[in-house]
This record gives structure tokens, sequence and C-alpha cells, in this order.
């Protein structure tokens, strides 16, 4: 694993090149992005060694493919066409269907190997890069009998020493969950920014008046659409089902109000305070 390649260099692709860096210290990192000014960045803040191409990547021994995952789609193909038949090839991506499919029948299927590690922040790009992002974090990984087994020992090795927990799951399980506990977080964080921007135009009196759990609940509202846009459009069924049960529960609760029934108000939030179980055992 000496020539390492990673297309995409923002979050995902930057924080894993930093721990890998500390992991192998005599492995190079190549860095592949659309813009060169993106990679002059990397360079700069020491994530890669060198800019590279995708020319470049038949030398690689692994490339991490952490682009959008409308990108992942179209590059994978091409991705693996290039590559020798020793290298092995991972993804970032939070969608797994479309991915997997993209290449279900490439004659290399065997050199990629699907995952989505649930780690992140609301930042993007080279400078949200950060040391330890994986670090107790889980890691999805889809079809891993379409792996060679050789690769697939590799690429367990470099998430363990990233101190990440494996679960197996089929892309179709990956992306129903998903949406629940991942999109769905986003789209409504997204959507109480707007309400609150919609009628709050006076800036200064956002910043007099909301506290820290209106910053902690639009907190991911400040996510790149750029990533978000191709997530929402290949999980699409998904998080429309995740939207409905939502709108559903939104609807309800305003009933409640209107009925002035503060007593079933109260059994609801009651109910809901499950929820601090299952963040400790998520923390
Ligand atoms: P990011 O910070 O925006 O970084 C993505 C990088 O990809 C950008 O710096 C962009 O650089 C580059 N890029 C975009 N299109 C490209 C293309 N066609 N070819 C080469 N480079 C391209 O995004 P991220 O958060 O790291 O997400 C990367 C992947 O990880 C996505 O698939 C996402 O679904 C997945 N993921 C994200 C999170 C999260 O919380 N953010 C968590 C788990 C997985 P340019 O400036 O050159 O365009």
């Amino acid at each position: 694993m000496k020539n390492i390649y990673i297309i995409g260099i923002g979050l995902i692709g930057g924080s894993l090149a930093k721990d890998i860096k500390k992991q192998k210290p005599d492995s190079v990192i190549h860095g592949i992005s659309r813009k060169d000014a993106t990679l002059e960045q990397a360079l700069s803040l020491n994530l890669i060694d060198k800019k590279a191409s995708l020319d470049d990547i038949e030398q690689a021994d692994l490339v991490i493919v952490s682009i959008p995952v409308d990108a992942t789609v179209k590059l994978l193909p091409t991705i693996l066409d290039k590559v020798s038949d020793n290298a092995l090839v991972i993804d970032a991506g939070s969608t797994k269907e479309a991915i997997c499919k993209a290449v279900e029948n490439h004659p290399k299927r065997r050199n990629f190997l699907a995952a989505h590690p649930i780690a992140g922040t609301e930042y993007s790009g080279p400078s949200a890069a950060i040391s330890g992002l994986f670090e107790g974090k889980t890691n999805i990984i889809c079809e891993v009998e379409k792996t060679a087994f050789k690769l697939q020992e590799k690429a367990l090795e470099i998430f363990r020493n990233l101190g990440m927990r494996i679960r197996y799951m089929n892309p179709e399980a990956h992306d129903k969950h998903i949406a629940y506990v991942s999109h769905l977080s986003h789209i409504s964080s997204f959507m109480l920014g707007k309400t609150v921007i919609d009628k709050e135009r006076n800036e200064r009196d956002i910043f007099d008046m909301a506290g820290s759990g209106f910053a902690s609940t639009v907190r991911l509202a400040k996510s790149s659409p750029e990533m978000w846009t191709p997530i929402f459009k290949q999980n699409k069924d998904n998080v429309i089902e995740t939207l409905e049960e939502y709108i559903n529960n939104l609807s309800h609760f305003k009933d409640l109000m209107k009925q002035d029934d503060f007593e079933a108000i109260f059994d609801e939030m009651k109910n809901t305070n499950y929820i601090k179980d299952i963040l400790n055992g998520i923390n």
C-alpha cells in the first residue's frame, strides 16, 4: 500500500489522507480533484504529497474515491478500467445501491470495496479535513463477498487502524436505513433553517434570541448542497418515504395543538425522550 491515490480531498478524503499517512509514513499520497486550486490547497495543508490525474492511477496500490455520489457513479467504472489487477479501490459514498449497481458487471468488480464511513461534520473541502474523524465510528461495508478476499483483508486492516467498527449490509438495506438516520436529519435541519430565515428576516433578532438549541438543530443546514443533492437524488424513494412519515408526525403534532390536547403532546414528548438511551448508545 505504498502508492495511495485519493480522488476528492475534501472532508472525508482529506481526513482519510491525514490518518493513513500517520499509519503509513512511507506511503505516498497522491491527490486527484476537479480543480487545481483544490489540489494546491490540499498540498499546502500537507494532506497530499503529490498532485496527480486519473491517468496515473495504474500505479496505485490503493484508490479512495471520496467525491459526490453522482460523480462516483460516473467515474467508478473508468477508475476500475485503469487500475492494475492488484489494486484496491474503496469508495466512501453516502449511498450504496446506485454505486454498487454501476460496477456490478465490471470485469474488475473484485478490486472494489463499497464502504460508507458513518463519520463527518457539516464542513466541506480540504480545510475541513481533521485527524481522528473515524476513531470509534462505524463503517458500513456492502457486498463484501464481491471483493477479492486478499483485498478485503487489506481494507479491513486500514479500517481497523483508523479505529473503525465494521458492519456488513446489503446496499438496499443500507440506503433504506440511512435515509432515516442521516438523510432525513439533514432535510429537517435545512428546512428548519429555512423556516426561521424566511420568518426572521432581521439577522440581529436571530443572533439575539436564538439559543444553543437552535444552533445544534440547524447545524446540519451548513452542509454542502453539492454533496447532498446527489444523495437525495440517488435515494429518492427511501427519502420520500421518511419525509411522509415525518410530515405525518408534524401534522399530528399541529392537530394536537389545535385541539388543545396538551396531555397528548406531553405523552408524545415523554415517549420520544427514549431517544436519550439511543443517543447514549451512539456516544
Ligand atoms: P467534500 O468535502 O465536498 O469533498 C469532495 C471533494 O471532491 C471536493 O473537494 C471536490 O473538489 C471534489 N470533487 C467533486 N467532484 C469531483 C469529481 N468529479 N472528480 C474529482 N473530484 C471531485 O465532500 P465530503 O464530505 O468529503 O464527501 C465525499 C464523499 O464522502 C461523498 O460521496 C459523501 O457522500 C461521502 N460521505 C460524506 C460524509 C459527510 O458527513 N460529509 C460522511 C460519510 C461519507 P473540487 O474543488 O476539485 O471540485
